[in-house]
């Protein structure tokens, strides 16, 4: 399907980035696509008319959230059939970005209508621009699994890219996922973006080793972003040269060791004689 939006009509479905935090940060456009759309579906209405009582905007509402988008996107579904449009919006930020919109974007698309992004605030690019990492290539990871063994084994795929990450976290959690990547990454750069766009506003730049001993905020709504990988490894490298690789990215010598069994799919025994024996 070929969408042209400015040239045909058809019923559409805006997804319309809001503020995360400082309610100056909307567009022209995303106000007037509000104030012209036939409903507003947002995620906690008592939030969202904040923002729009704030500008001005009085269209009815319907409440989307995680717990109910599966029986309201039939709804929003109809109301299209019904020749109306209608807007997306999150608590904050970008929908569809860690909020709910993803389903609902593919069911619209489904039924031929159209989909037209407003595009404005998200916590992740906000964070990036202002880290001083790499900003391309990035990965945005998102919140990370709450499970330990979950969180390792994701963390273990980034081990060799070099891609920036973006991580959003829970200011309660921010420690104890610093020393998780710290054990996982060894020692790389890390800004921890604090409260973007608000009164509170804190960067924070350093590295996963001085993070751990820092005592962060645990108010406030945190993105960490970490460096990537210096030098992706070559396989053909020998098993020597890989784990003194990870040494060099600050790892000691045991998580070194580790890394390389991971990365090379081979035990920790193996790894541990061929470099132990031969360096
Ligand atoms: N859709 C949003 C976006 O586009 O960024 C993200 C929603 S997600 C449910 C909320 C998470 O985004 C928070 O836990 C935090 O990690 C991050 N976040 C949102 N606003 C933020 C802010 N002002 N400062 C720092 N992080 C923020």
């Amino acid at each position: 399907m070929i969408q042209k939006s400015f040239k045909d009509k058809k019923p559409t479905l805006y997804v319309v980035s809001t503020p995360i935090g400082n309610l100056k940060d909307m567009s022209y456009r995303a106000v007037e696509v509000l104030n012209e759309v036939d409903v507003i579906l947002c995620e906690d209405t008592r939030t969202s008319s904040k923002l729009l009582n704030y500008y001005d905007i009085s269209k009815p509402l319907m409440s989307f959230h995680d717990f109910n988008k599966e029986a309201k996107q039939q709804s929003a579904i109809d109301i299209l059939k019904s020749g109306k449009d209608i807007a997306l919006i999150s608590d904050a930020g970008t929908p569809g970005i860690n909020d709910p919109g993803y389903e609902l974007i593919l069911d619209v698309i489904d039924n031929d209508y159209f989909v037209v992004s407003i595009p404005g605030a998200s916590a992740a690019i906000a964070a990036i621009i202002s880290s001083g990492l790499l900003i391309q290539p990035f990965t945005f990871i998102g919140f990370l699994p709450r499970k330990k063994g979950d969180q390792k084994a994701l963390l273990e795929t980034y081990l060799n890219r070099k891609e920036t990450i973006v991580i959003y976290e829970s200011p309660l959690r921010v420690k104890k996922t610093v020393e998780a990547l710290y054990d996982c990454f060894g020692d790389r750069k890390i800004t921890l973006a604090r409260e973007l766009t608000k009164m509170f506003e804190t960067i924070t730049r350093t590295t996963l080793k001085q993070a751990i001993a820092i005592e962060h905020d645990t108010r406030g709504e945190y993105v960490l972003i970490v460096e990537g990988s210096h030098e992706p490894i070559d396989l053909s490298m020998t098993i020597i040269e890989h784990v003194k690789h990870f040494i060099d990215e600050g790892h000691d010598e045991k998580a070194a060791m580790k890394a390389v069994a991971k990365l090379r799919g081979i035990t920790k025994s193996e790894v541990y004689k061929a470099y132990k024996i031969n360096k």
